[in-house]
C-alpha cells in the first residue's frame, strides 16, 4: 500500500507493484523500465485504444511490431504509462487465447499478477495503471510525475462508477460539440482511437484535470484560450464527486529532488505535442535481476514488492515464474 507521493519517490531496479492507499481498488505497477513495461502491455494497448488497429482481436507478435513501427514508435515509446480495468484485461486475455495468440513472458507475468490479486471479483472490479522508473528514453523525475497523476485518474475513472457517471454527464453536458470535436482530434493525434467514446472521455478528464504541466497540456491544443480552459476546470471541480482525487485536482505533485527545467521537453511531451522524438531502440534487463527491492516509497508490511521472476518477499504481489 502506497501514497501518491510515496510511489512517485520509488526508486528500485526491479519492477514493483503498489496498492494505492486511496483506493486500493487500483493497482500500480512501476516498470523497472519503459522496455519492460511495453513488452507487457503494448498489445492491450493496441487492442483497448490505438487507432486504425482492430479491436475484435488480439495481434500477433509480429502484427504488434509492425504497428509499432508504423507509428513511428518503439517497445518503449508506445505508451509512457498506462490504465485499464481488471474486467477488460480480463477480456484481453481470454480474446488471446480465443485467437491462439502465444503471448510474451511479461504479459503472462501479468495474468498470474491479476490472477493473483483476484481485482475482478465484487461488485466494484478494480484497475491496473502503469508508468515506469525513470529512463533517458523519456521519463524524467518530473515526467513520471506527471504520469502518475495522470493513470492515478484514470484508476478512479475505472473503479468508481459515481466517478466515471460525472465524466460522462460532463463530456455529454459541459463540453459543446466543438469542444468534445477538439478533445477527439488531439487524442487522435497521441494515437488514441478516437471512435470509442468512452476512451475519449477518460482521457478527457485525465488531461484536462490531472496532467498538470504545459509540456504535456496546454489550451490551445485544445483550440482554447487559457480563459475557456480555466472556465472548463473550474466547473469539472465545481461538481465532481467529492474524494481523495478531487482533493488531487489542482494539488502541486509531489515533490522531487531534481529541479525541473521549464524549457527542458521529454519525449512525452514532445509527443503530446506532436512532434516525433527520436529515440533510439534500448535493450533493458529484465527484471533487474542485479537488484533488490528498494524499501523507499514502501510501507515495509508486504504489500509493495518487487515483480520478479521468483517470490521475493513473504506475503508480497511478486510474481513466480
Ligand atoms: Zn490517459
Amino acid at each position: 500500500m502506497a501514497s501518491e507521493i510515496e510511489i512517485a519517490a520509488h526508486t528500485a531496479s526491479r519492477t514493483t507493484v503498489f496498492r494505492f492507499a486511496a483506493n486500493p481498488r487500483i493497482l500500480v505497477i512501476d516498470y523497472a523500465s519503459l522496455r519492460e513495461q511495453g513488452q507487457t502491455l503494448n498489445r492491450i494497448a493496441a487492442f483497448f485504444e490505438k487507432a486504425g488497429l482492430p479491436h475484435d482481436r488480439v495481434l500477433d507478435t509480429a502484427a504488434l511490431n509492425t504497428a509499432i513501427a508504423q507509428a513511428g514508435e518503439t517497445v518503449e515509446s508506445y505508451y509512457y504509462g498506462h490504465d485499464y480495468g481488471v474486467r477488460d484485461l480480463a477480456q484481453f486475455f481470454a480474446a488471446a487465447d480465443r485467437d491462439g495468440i502465444r503471448l510474451g513472458e511479461d504479459e503472462e507475468r501479468l495474468r498470474v499478477l491479476l490472477h493473483q490479486e483476484a481485482l475482478a471479483d465484487g461488485a466494484r472490479p478494480g484497475a491496473v495503471i502503469s508508468l515506469s522508473q525513470t529512463s533517458p528514453d523519456g521519463v524524467d523525475a518530473f515526467t513520471r510525475r506527471v504520469i502518475l497523476r495522470h493513470e492515478l485518474s484514470h484508476g478512479e475513472f475505472f473503479t468508481n462508477p459515481a466517478y466515471a457517471d460525472f465524466v460522462r454527464r460532463f463530456w455529454a453536458d459541459a463540453l459543446s460539440p466543438d469542444q468534445r470535436a477538439a478533445f477527439r482530434r488531439f487524442l487522435g493525434r497521441l494515437g488514441y482511437d478516437p471512435g470509442i467514446e468512452e476512451l475519449m472521455l477518460n482521457e478527457m478528464q485525465a488531461f484536462l484535470m490531472f496532467t498538470p504541466d504545459q509540456r504535456y497540456f496546454t489550451p490551445g491544443w485544445i483550440g482554447a484560450g487559457p480563459a475557456e480552459l480555466a472556465a472548463l476546470r473550474r466547473r469539472f471541480l465545481a461538481t465532481m464527486p467529492t474524494g481523495w482525487l478531487r482533493d488531487t485536482a489542482g494539488a502541486p505533485l509531489p515533490r522531487h529532488r531534481r529541479q525541473r527545467s521549464v524549457t527542458t521537453r521529454t519525449a512525452w511531451a514532445d509527443r503530446v505535442a506532436g512532434r516525433r522524438a527520436r529515440k533510439a531502440v534500448r535493450s533493458a534487463p529484465r527484471y533487474g535481476a542485479a537488484g533488490s527491492v528498494s524499501g523507499r516509497g514502501c510501507t515495509n508490511n508486504g504489500s509493495c514488492a518487487a515483480m520478479a521472476t521468483t517470490r521475493s518477499v513473504p506475503g508480497s504481489v511478486a510474481v513466480p515464474s
